[in-house]
């Protein structure tokens, strides 16, 4: 690790993957602003799986000790066909010491990398935004605007990490390539009372849709389908006493023409979107976050951008064979996920891969 004390970096965004930079920054003395337009916290669940990969960077900066304290373990996922057979991931088999994926609300990760943020004496500025991008070879300057009053700065470098509609992306007048999926998908939070089971995820696959369960606090799920109105697709029986939030979203699978130009670089869903099948959005930038931290040290953006622009495209592509595989009313695809999936799971290497994948191991 090389420790530049000289440099500043401004951070747009106040995401998990914004405040994961903000901490690594600190941690090696950069000095940092991390503006926010929101003026509070989300207090939505979104990404409820944090993999091992991003539990082993978050390590050395303590945040991975609290949320083990906080999440649970999941061991693994259960896929139910129509006809009651059924087969499963166990990320028990991947030789690692995170071998699960700890379930926790997004809102719950980010509240932990803010607190982590400030003790280390870093605040997020809230209700400000950016609004203008320049730069030349020494410096970017940044027009940040709050309720009250606007600011130009200078800054040696700047992380976008402003979401999927990223300004910082439209800036840079960077492409942001790739498809959206045909078709409505709806999530929910839900109290619950239904045969999934507590601590596995499960996915049914149905000739109307799939549906997806995880447990992320005692009684609560999140449940997704692939369709719209997923409370409606519960199997019958299933007691709903509250929902908590219900969303219905459209599927992208986007990467970002490049991931940096000059001094000033993408990072998580400002670099990439895919289906969350798989869970692996905000780990991603999270992993991200961190290479980055480490080409700023080192001035080597150009290298970051090429780097995990490849790991980048890479992960969508999976994802996107995933979904496709997941969600398919094609007969061939469909006999390819019933009888092929399975049996190839059922070879000890091949299953161990795919779990090893799934944690965001091997890249
Ligand atoms: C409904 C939903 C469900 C999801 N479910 C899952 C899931 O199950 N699993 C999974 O892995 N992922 C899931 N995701 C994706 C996951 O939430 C994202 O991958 C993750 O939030 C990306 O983090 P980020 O920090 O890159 O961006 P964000 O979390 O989007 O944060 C970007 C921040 O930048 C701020 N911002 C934007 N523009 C500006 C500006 N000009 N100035 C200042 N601030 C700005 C925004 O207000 C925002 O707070 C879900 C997302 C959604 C929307």
């Amino acid at each position: 690790m090389t420790q530049v004390e000289s440099k500043s970096v401004l951070i747009v965004g106040a995401g998990p993957v914004g405040l994961a930079a903000a901490i690594e920054l600190s941690l090696r003395n950069i000095e940092v602003r991390i503006v926010e337009m929101r003026s509070a916290p989300s207090t939505y669940s979104k990404a409820i799986g944090i993999n091992a990969r991003s539990l082993d960077l978050l390590e050395p900066s303590g945040v991975t000790r609290r949320l083990l304290q906080l999440g649970h373990k999941i061991p693994g996922i259960d896929f139910q066909h129509p006809d009651g057979n059924s087969f499963s991931i166990e990320f028990a088999k991947v030789r690692h010491r995170y071998n699960f994926m700890l379930g926790l609300p997004q809102s719950e990760t980010e509240r932990v990398l803010e607190s982590r943020l400030s003790e280390l004496g870093v605040h997020v500025e809230r209700n400000t935004r950016l609004e203008r991008l320049q730069q030349n070879e020494r410096a970017v300057t940044a027009r940040l605007t709050s309720e009250d009053r606007a600011e130009t700065i200078d800054a040696d470098f700047v992380i976008g990490a402003d979401g999927a509609h990223s300004t910082v992306r439209e800036h840079l007048n960077i492409r942001f390539e790739g498809h959206r999926m045909p078709g409505d998908w709806s999530l929910a939070d839900v109290r619950l009372d239904a045969s999934f089971p507590d601590n596995r995820a499960s996915v049914c696959f149905g000739d109307d849709g799939l549906l997806f369960a995880l447990s992320f606090n005692p009684g609560v799920f999140r449940i997704a389908s692939d369709r719209p109105n997923v409370v409606a697709r519960l199997p019958e029986g299933s007691v709903v006493h509250e929902v908590l939030w219900e969303s219905d979203f459209v599927v992208n699978h986007r990467v970002a023409e490049t991931l940096a130009v000059g001094r000033v670089a993408l990072a998580g869903d400002a670099a990439h979107v895919h289906s969350p099948l798989g869970a692996r959005g905000m780990n991603l930038g999270i992993e991200d976050a961190m290479a980055l931290v480490d080409a700023i040290c080192n001035n080597q953006l150009s290298e970051y951008s090429t780097a995990r622009r490849a790991v980048s495209r890479a992960v969508v592509r999976m994802v996107k064979a995933q979904t496709r595989l997941a969600t398919a009313r094609d007969p061939l695809l469909k006999v390819a996920r019933r009888y092929v999936a399975p049996r190839l799971l059922g070879v000890d290497a091949i299953h161990r891969a795919v779990a090893s994948r799934m944690l965001g191991l091997g890249y």
